[in-house]
């Protein structure tokens, strides 16, 4: 899969320091889809192209990585497929390592450049397009590009066969390059429509990024925001809601007024999230913990219902406290309401007093993030140290896996999971740890039971012994 980029800005070598890669040099780079190569075809003051191609092996993406079992349902189209040619998400991926800096619209060389909008051509070949070349049009034409879209014919040598479903793409147009750069970052997947690896919650947050400036106003959203996010309707829907109060907050100046919290717009919420919230109602607790919060999913659910009096999210990342901290608009939070919630930075692996003395805490998708010789560690601090009347654990239930398209060849669903467990594993992990603690501990399935393979994700349900 190739993807070239040409300007005619003068001088056009400029391009090689926007995207910080020489123009005499041709570099290789790994990435997850294979490895990607950069190089200029031309480079002269009048004219610059840099070329990026992706050499994907598709043998070495269907291989199970180390410590998986490899999954029994033998496909070949795993291993036959359009992955090496047709420019994916994988391509998506190659860019957003190769072209960092650019994306972002930083450059250390050139930084009065990065708010020029220079003439820009550029070219995708093979480019599947679900939707026909209209949803080409579509898609880019609002952002103020001449779009041309070629259909590649199946075979030259046989006119009869007609057309392929992939497209030669021509983009023309006067914008800045790293405007260019998250446009295709975005709208590549979207045409190719099958996202090459599993798709979770920090999608909408890559999504929001790339998307900035443009994603809320653009006449499509609806679709880009459904595709990007691999058709999965909660995630969309979150960040239609997110896109949307983005607009709003560029509209209000003033003052919010008091919203009765019964009218507030109830977020919509996940699997985990929903089991979550019952396993909590049904514990009673009113002062509770989300350990390993992220950027504030069910936070935003606690705070919708008068009976948490007391709720603390905890994360070790600082970046996800600040994109909770937004969502949940805690600096325009009502005194009572904000005097209800607290965020703070802790390693849940350490023992923390902080986290002492309230009735329950969860840790929702949270474990399968630590290393598993870390999880003693967490266990002391968490049972042992904080020690809640009532814990509730969710993970992901590995089993489930091979019911997810796409998955196969990524393994685990989440670039930074470090193990997924299967249902046993769980429930030996559950029990293990009620008895060292004191607990007793039920598991329950999270989501559809498939009689083989059992619910995507498993949750632990912990009360402490009487
Ligand atoms: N509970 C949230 C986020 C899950 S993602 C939800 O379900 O939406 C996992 C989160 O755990 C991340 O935000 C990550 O920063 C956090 N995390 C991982 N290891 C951690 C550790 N050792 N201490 C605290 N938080 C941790």
């Amino acid at each position: 899969m190739l993807l070239t980029i040409s300007t005619t800005h003068s001088p056009a070598t400029d391009l090689g320091f926007l995207l910080v890669k020489h123009p005499d040099r041709p570099q290789s780079v790994e990435t997850t889809g294979g490895t990607a190569y950069v190089w200029y075809p031309e480079a002269t003051p009048a004219r610059c192209t840099v070329a990026l191609l992706l050499d994907v092996d598709p043998v070495e993406l269907a291989r199970p990585s180390k410590g998986q079992r490899s999954p029994d349902n033998f496909s070949l189209g795993r291993y036959v497929n359009d992955r090496p040619y047709a420019a994916s998400s994988l391509l998506t991926v190659a860019l957003g390592k190769v072209f960092r800096s650019a994306l972002k619209g930083a450059s250390r060389d050139r930084p009065e450049l990065v708010d020029v909008a220079l003439p820009l051509e550029i070219e995708v070949s093979a480019l599947p397009c679900r939707g026909g070349v209209k949803v080409v049009e579509q898609l880019f034409a609002p952002l103020g590009w001449a779009v041309t879209a070629t259909p590649v014919p199946l075979d030259p040598a046989f006119p009869d066969w007609g057309d392929s479903r992939y497209v030669q793409l021509r983009l023309t147009g006067r914008r800045k390059l790293a405007e260019a750069l998250n446009h295709l970052y975005v709208l590549l997947p979207v045409l190719d429509d099958a996202k090459h690896y599993w798709v979770s919650e920090d999608e909408v947050d890559k999504l929001l990024r790339a998307g900035e400036g443009w994603l809320a106003g653009h006449p499509v959203k609806e679709l880009i925001t459904r595709r990007y996010l691999a058709n999965r309707r909660s995630l969309a829907l979150s960040a239609l809601e997110r896109l949307q109060a983005a607009s709003d907050e560029l509209e209000t100046t003033d003052e919010p007024e008091e919203v009765d919290e019964s009218e507030r717009k109830k977020p919509l919420v996940k699997l985990p999230t929903e089991a979550v919230l019952a396993a909590l109602a049904e514990s009673g607790a009113a002062r509770v913990l989300d350990l390993g919060c992220g950027p504030g999913t069910l936070l935003l659910e606690l705070m919708a219902d008068r009976r948490y009096i007391e709720i603390v999210g905890a994360d070790v990342s600082s970046a996800s406290l600040r994109i909770a901290e937004r969502r949940l608009k805690l600096d325009r939070l009502p005194e009572r309401q904000r005097g209800r919630i607290k965020l703070v930075q802790s390693a849940l692996t350490y023992h923390d007093d902080r986290l002492k003395g309230y009735d329950a805490a969860v840790l929702m998708e949270v474990i399968e993030h630590l290393d598993e010789v870390r999880l003693p560690a967490l266990e002391r601090a968490v049972f042992g140290h904080a020690n809640p009347a009532t814990v509730i654990v969710t993970t992901p239930n590995v089993e489930y896996n091979v019911r997810y398209e796409g998955l196969a060849h990524e393994h685990l669903r989440h670039d930074d999971h470090r193990f997924e467990w299967t249902r046993a594993q769980f429930a030996a992990w559950a029990a293990r740890v009620a008895e060292a603690y004191g607990y007793d501990a039920h598991i329950r399935p999270v989501g559809d039971v498939d009689p083989e393979v059992g619910s995507p994700t498993q949750l632990a349900f912990f009360r402490k012994a009487a």
